[in-house]
């Protein structure tokens, strides 16, 4: 007996007793369209009757060369035979005909990807029957056409726009703005054009044959798994290429049989917000694919109810019915048949990041999931969309008083986006990634092939389509702001340009979009992030952090980033950079001061007028982290960092020369004379301190080691800070860290000039706030030692930059410029080694020094404080590293958050 390639929708059972039970598996089998009109058809939803062809019959066609496998093609037939029982009707019968459609589906719902094709089973003698059943000449030619036209362009590739013609000049012809007041006759003529068209493209007659038409559409269906568009979108979706595609062939209902019939797409849920009500589009005596395609204009589902107030509610009822059964939203699609409803596909239902958020929060409410299940159904990259810009509020404001607000749009994807118009997605692609613009792609509609240009682009505009439409989908998908279905903009891509109302935007120039709010403004709009206080987010953030076992600490520098890192929920403030107070104005001629100098009195002199500043900054950060810790790290970069560069210092020295030559009176000679002998001593100092490879030279402890005294102010600061905010009654936990540690004789002598001074403070204070000395781990040889370093250091902290830059033996800056980016695009490098952690190398050494540092000091505070920290992937690593606490920027704390959690009911998940 041959393999069982075709189940019946009634045979799920069957499906699953095949693949040993697993639902996952069964998708796999039956594709997910499959899978689920069969289930549907389990739990007593009315689907009309059909079967499925699996996977595996794909992949048997495929692998022979394109020929069916053995017993398909009989398995076929006594399906269909099956559906003629069912339904009273037969295929190719003149007098009642049986119609299907033959639907593609592969396991995980590519929109759009693959092509279906309606009313297979019509011919010159169906037609007939058709017309005599239904008394509807009109209805049956509009079927005959569609069939034509789908066959043509989808089965045998004939391009759409002929067909498309014919239809513009059927309307021109009979004097009418759309399909639907297209009479009869006119149906008759387009579909004897349409099959001229077909016999001009494909060089045979429309297949009359209703069989033959059936094995077409199937095969093209397979082989439309390996088209350029499916592949393009596996490709970026991350999906297998071997998984193939099922095909389902199933009854036709009619959704244009009059007024009492209508066709529609929903989401059970409001798809952009989360809204538990139902959202979706409709139309009124159409078939299915005129709704999805976006040629009429769709009514919103609410209407519906007052139309077909019984059919309605029974759809009501079967979308609370298919959310209990899935436990998830649901996204839909029905036909309502002589007031008849049929289901007609269900599949979990796209959505934004804010409705995913919601969705998953009330489902824990309503009792349908777990709270772990919430958690896990939300990912990191969901969460950062919340801290994702929108426009500023003023400049909105302002933009709409000049004027600039051109019009809205569906918000169909949001967040704000600005960028220069791209009227092409390969345009769009090569200006994004070759030339590294903000680029806003504008289009009529997406399509599939559009993909590639939707993903490099900041947002997406489009004139026409639903929130349904591919160009929501995919943005939603890929969390790209979007606006679609702007009737009032006009596109001319011939002329290149875009038009609203008159004014006219020509391609390269900017426009802004909103996609929350669904709008176009013409320029460039600021943009700022959101407060950040989403009820629902916090929910499920504090259900993460029950989960979690990681710490969430942030990398904070003044006292309003420690109090945005609080508000996101941070723990700690992993690292304090104290270089970055150095940098302001009034402070840099002090800093410079002290590098410039050899005298050791004009040293400290500088030093001193340092410290009030350094003292304040600690102490506002001490105040805001009130009871929790707060790391500081000395002094790191390369002192020339401070100084001008010595290109600038050249050129100005050129410049003060001329002038003297050109100097007249003697006050003036002397005054330029005294300029140039200051900036000949800075130019030589800058030239002294100029280094070959300054990330790996003077810098960090070694620094610190050769001007103690800047050691000795940044503690001072730190404990005069520490005293004067304890006395102020707040709880502070200073920790001193140590940057650039390579040898465990460093920290030694760091100790005890720490010590010393710190002592020296805290007795001049009569207080002793508790602290700890530790430092960074960054360089190889500090991992690996780590076990002497933990004598001396009561914490560790990764530095995973310069750890990266220095296990690679590869600087950042240049590297990434270079051919770092070579190396990924020839995957000679899996990931950038400085955006996810390298397990195998820096992930090894991190290993080695948390387990010899806790060897020594179990008790040992490890955390991690570089990029990496705010990365999912590399916070998995720090969770089985089993590290205290990742620190991160504050605008990466909620991510941080959720990752740190799923890291952790991962673990559950395993046990
Ligand atoms: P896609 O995967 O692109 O959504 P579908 O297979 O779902 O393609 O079909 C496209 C449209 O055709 C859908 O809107 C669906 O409602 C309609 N359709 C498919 N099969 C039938 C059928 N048997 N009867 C009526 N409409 C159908
Ligand atoms: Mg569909
Ligand atoms: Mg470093």
């Amino acid at each position: 007996m041959s393999k069982k390639w075709v189940y019946f929708f009634d045979e799920v059972a069957k499906a699953e007793e095949y693949v040993g039970g697993d639902w996952e598996k069964v998708r796999g089998l039956l594709g997910g369209k499959g899978a689920n009109l069969a289930e549907m058809e389990r739990i007593g939803v009315p689907v009309p009757p059909g079967y499925t062809v699996t996977t595996e019959a794909c992949n048997a066609y495929l692998d022979a060369g394109e020929t069916y496998p053995e017993g398909l093609n009989e398995q076929m037939l006594e399906s269909l035979k099956t559906v003629e029982t069912k339904t009273g009707k037969k295929f190719g019968d003149p007098q009642n005909p049986l119609l299907v459609s033959c639907r593609s589906g592969a396991k995980f719902s590519m929109p759009g990807m693959m092509d279906t094709v309606l009313n297979i089973g019509l011919n010159d003698e169906t037609i007939k029957g058709m017309i005599a059943l239904t008394g509807d000449e009109r209805f049956v030619y509009d079927l005959y056409r569609r069939l034509i036209q789908m066959f043509g362009s989808v089965v045998m590739l004939a391009p759409g726009e002929d067909f498309e013609e014919v239809l513009t000049e059927a309307r021109a012809k009979a004097g009418v703005e759309t399909d639907t007041e297209l009479n009869a006759e006119d149906w008759k003529a387009v579909a004897e054009e349409f099959k001229a068209i077909f016999k001009r493209h494909t060089g045979r007659d429309f297949p009359t044959d209703p069989y033959e038409q059936l094995n077409l559409a199937t095969a093209a269906v397979f082989k439309s798994w390996f088209g350029k568009r499916a592949v393009d979108y596996r490709n970026a979706a991350g999906i297998a290429h071997d998984l193939g595609t099922a095909v389902n062939i199933q009854t036709m209902v009619f959704g244009n049989l009059g007024n009492d019939s209508a066709t529609g797409v929903a989401l059970t849920r409001n798809g952009t917000t989360g809204e538990h009500r139902i959202e979706g589009d409709y139309l009124m005596n159409a078939q299915g694919e005129d709704v999805v395609a976006g040629i009429r204009l769709t009514e919103d589902i609410n209407k519906l109810k007052e139309e077909m107030p019984a059919a309605y509610g029974e759809f009501e009822q079967i979308c609370q019915k298919l959310e209990k059964h899935y436990r998830e939203m649901q996204d839909v699609e029905f036909t309502i048949e002589k007031n008849k409803l049929w289901m007609l596909q269900t599949r979990d239902g796209k959505r934004t990041a804010q409705a995913a958020v919601r969705i998953a929060v009330e489902m824990v409410e309503e009792g349908m999931i777990t709270r772990e299940e919430a958690v896990m159904r939300v990912t990191p990259a969901q969460i950062d969309f919340f801290l994702h810009p929108q426009f500023d509020r003023e400049a909105v404001k302002a933009a709409k008083a000049k004027g600039d607000m051109l019009g809205s749009g569906l918000n169909v994807s949001p967040g704000a986006a600005f960028g220069v118009v791209a009227l092409d997605a390969d345009l769009a692609e090569k200006w994004a990634k070759e030339e590294g613009r903000d680029v806003i792609m504008v289009r009529p509609e997406t399509r599939p092939d559009d993909v590639h240009g939707m993903l490099a682009a900041q947002g997406i505009l489009t004139s026409r389509g639903g929130r349904t439409s591919h160009a929501a989908l995919v943005a939603r998908q890929f969390g790209k702001p979007a606006v679609v279905g702007m009737s009032a903009l006009e596109i001319d891509l011939d002329k290149r340009q875009i038009s609203v109302g008159g004014l006219v935007i020509k391609e390269g120039e900017w426009i802004s979009i909103d996609g929350t709010e669904g709008e176009l403004y013409t320029g460039k709009l600021p943009t700022e992030v959101p407060e950040f206080e989403d009820p629902e987010l916090m929910k499920l953030l504090s259900w993460a952090d029950e989960f979690r076992k990681l710490g969430v600490w942030a990398n904070a520098d003044y006292p309003a980033d420690a109090q945005r890192a609080l508000k996101y929920g941070a723990e700690g403030i992993g690292l304090c950079r104290t270089e970055h107070m150095f940098f302001e104005a009034e402070r840099m001629p002090f800093v410079q001061k002290m590098i410039m100098t050899d005298n050791a009195d004009e040293r400290k002199e500088a030093l001193d007028a340092l410290l009030p500043f350094q003292r304040e900054d600690f102490a506002g950060l001490f105040r805001v982290m009130d009871g929790l810790p707060v790391i500081i790290r000395l002094i790191d970069p390369p002192l020339n960092e401070f100084l001008p560069s010595e290109s600038d210092l050249l050129r100005e020295l050129c410049d003060l020369k001329l002038q003297l030559k050109d100097a007249g009176a003697p006050e003036e000679i002397d005054k330029l004379q005294k300029q140039i002998e200051d900036k000949e001593l800075i130019l030589k100092r800058v030239e002294s301190l100029h280094e070959t490879n300054p990330m790996l030279g003077m810098r960090g402890v070694r620094l610190a080691i050769h001007i103690p005294e800047l050691t000795t102010m940044q503690v001072r600061a730190i404990f005069e800070a520490a005293c004067t905010v304890a006395k102020e009654g707040v709880d502070v936990h200073p920790e001193i860290m140590i940057p650039l540690t390579s040898h465990v004789n460093e920290l030694k002598v760091q100790q005890e000039v720490l010590e010393a001074e710190a002592k020296k403070v805290m007795e001049e204070q009569g207080i002793e706030p508790h602290y700890k000395f530790g430092t960074m781990i960054e360089i190889p040889r500090a991992a690996i030692t780590c076990d002497q370093i933990a004598e001396y250091a009561q914490f560790i902290s990764f530095g995973t930059n310069d750890l990266t830059q220095t296990t690679f033996g590869i600087s950042r800056d240049d590297a990434e410029a270079s051919f770092l980016i070579e190396y990924l695009e020839r995957e000679i490098l899996p990931e950038n080694p400085f955006a996810v952690i390298d397990r195998d190398g820096v992930g090894f050494l991190m290993e080695m020094a948390v387990k010899k540092g806790r060897a020594v000091r179990p008790d040992m505070e490890c955390g991690i404080c570089g990029e990496h920290g705010g990365d999912p992937e590399s916070i998995q690593l720090c969770h089985e590293l089993d590290l205290t606490y990742v620190s991160c920027s504050p605008f990466r704390v909620p991510v941080a958050r959720l990752a740190a959690a799923h890291a952790a009911l991962r673990d559950k998940i395993k046990d």
